[in-house]
């Protein structure tokens, strides 16, 4: 496992302005200190409490991603740091990050997660669910938190077309809530889709995010 060339291999592929979040939960400090020394400064983790055991370790330089479900108890471990949450699909985790953005006095950025495959799952949002969450009054009361875009994953399949069909639908749910909701907003450009094993689809549908664990450091036990 050279994570070194396993990187450059990525960024060769990624065409200009799309981020690459390599995806290092459940891997040591020093995998990810190995990263870094190869130029990787966003890496993405799923749980709250390895995000903040390792935060204080490494440079802070680091921008660290949240890509997993986060219950409303565990915000307060990454609200002083965290520079992305991608996977919230709730007002009251809105609210929750919120309040938690408060006491640290600062803005934390979110993206709402999508579910676009066909397997179930009780985490992401359809139209709807997202737009009654963008239509609560009680949203723009939440004044230290930025929606900056979609997240969402794809059926695990080998079966392209229908990958392609999934994250074909998040970008239009994109593009519909960016007309509706967004379009004064700037800060609303991201679509964060794409993993090991189906971001060059992700990048042809017009993914700006890709979350990269495996092709990065190798296999997960
Ligand atoms: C683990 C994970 C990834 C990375 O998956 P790989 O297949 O290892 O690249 C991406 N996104 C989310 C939400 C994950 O949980």
């Amino acid at each position: 496992m050279n994570i070194h060339q396993n990187l450059k291999n990525i960024l060769k592929e990624l065409p200009q302005g799309v981020k690459l979040i390599a995806v290092s939960k459940t891997k040591p400090v020093l995998l990810i200190s190995e990263a870094y020394e190869a130029g990787q400064r966003i890496f993405g983790e799923n749980k709250a409490q390895d995000m903040a055991a390792k935060f204080p370790q490494l440079s802070n330089d680091i921008e660290w991603h949240f890509i997993g479900h986060l219950q409303t108890n565990k915000v307060k471990f990454i609200a002083p740091f965290v520079t992305l949450i991608h996977a919230v699909d709730s007002l009251k985790l809105l609210k929750e990050i919120n309040k938690q953005a408060v006491k640290n006095k600062r803005s934390i950025n979110c993206l709402l997660q999508f579910h676009i495959a066909t397997e179930e799952t009780k985490f992401g949002l359809d139209m709807a669910e997202a737009e009654e969450i963008l239509e609560n009054h009680e949203l723009k009361k939440l004044g230290n938190i930025k929606i900056c875009g979609l997240m969402g994953m794809a059926t695990f399949t080998s079966k392209a077309e229908l990958i392609h069909k999934e994250f074909r639908q998040l970008r239009s749910y994109f593009t519909q809530l960016k007309n509706k909701y967004f379009s004064a907003k700037a800060e609303f450009k991201e679509i964060s889709m794409g993993m090991s094993g189906d971001y060059t689809i992700a990048i042809e549908e017009g993914s700006t995010m890709v979350r990269i664990g495996t092709k990065i450091f190798g296999a997960r036990n």
